[in-house]
């Protein structure tokens, strides 16, 4: 390991272990690069209706939903089958490590859908999914905030949202939706945790950024509010991004050019190492 990245690590640990600030993780698709996803803005993203082909940020909209659910379901179902099909990387081991090591002490902010914090060990009280999670449906009507687990027939082949028994709403009888947000729609608390998100931001110690290339304003926001409080940011990521050229202008910060699965085991080994060590009482 870089001697800096060490020296900035041992620092932050310390910081941790007297109570100081919180360990601040933001993760986004980068991550699950690793586990062999589809990026979703990559080519692999697009959908095509009839003879049109829609970009995902055509296709994931409210707009859409509230003309063509259908469509908006089978475009999900495809992404749902590929994140089923994969599992968490070593990368999303390291920071389930890091939530068990540092409990109340650690928030995991995720722009990821797929859950695989959750499948990685990650306690999900300590998870802010802040786009969603594709484990879950809601309401499509928006008549209640309750999150359903997702029913399994959406992986079938023969999947038939309008015709789904299991996509209604118990309450409403409306039909069920992914909860994700939509590129057309807001952040919210209740359903994304976003001003919780903000607010260990606030408290951070270390912002550990892994990646994400900054493309959304909820990202953007935390590293500027965990920077005005005084955090160090360490950026993972094998490809230059906001958070990267952040960290270079930061004295407390690092830029790590490499992926999660490569590099982020040692660095959670690193903080867990130098974290107060517990007091061994000689025994009696
Ligand atoms: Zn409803």
């Amino acid at each position: 390991m870089d001697a800096a990245l060490a020296a900035l690590l041992d620092e932050v640990a310390g910081d941790l272990g007297r109570g100081r600030g919180k360990l601040v993780i933001l993760t986004g698709a980068g991550l699950s690069a690793d586990s062999g996803l589809p990026t979703f803005r990559g080519p692999g993203g697009y959908w095509t209706v009839g003879s049109q082909v829609h970009h995902p940020e055509e296709i994931a909209t409210r707009a859409a939903w509230n003309a063509i659910p259908d469509e908006v379901w089978r475009f999900t179902a495809r992404l749902l089958r590929a994140v089923a099909g994969g599992a968490p990387n070593a990368g999303h081991r390291a920071i389930a490590e890091l939530d068990r090591r540092f409990g109340e002490r650690c928030v995991t902010v995720t722009q990821n859908v797929d859950g695989y914090h959750l499948r990685a060990g990650n306690h999900p009280d300590r998870v802010y999914a802040i786009h969603g999670d594709g484990g879950f449906v809601r309401c499509g009507a928006d008549c209640c905030f309750d999150l359903l687990p997702r029913p399994a027939s959406v992986l079938a082949d023969d999947f038939d949202p309008s015709a789904d028994p299991h996509l209604r709403c118990p309450r409403c009888r409306d039909l069920l939706r992914p909860h994700a947000l939509f590129f057309d729609e807001y952040y919210s608390e209740p359903l994304y945790r976003s001003e919780s998100a903000l607010e260990a931001a606030r408290e951070a110690a270390l912002l550990l950024v892994v990646g994400t290339a900054g493309a959304t304003t909820l990202p953007n926001l935390i590293a500027r509010e965990a920077v005005e409080a005084g955090a160090a940011v360490i950026d993972v990521n094998p490809a230059d991004d906001p958070f990267a050229e952040l960290a270079r202008a930061l004295r407390r910060g690092h830029w790590v050019r490499d992926t999660a699965a490569a590099a982020l085991p040692a660095i959670a080994a690193r903080l867990i190492a130098r974290d107060a060590p517990a007091v061994i009482h000689p025994s009696t």
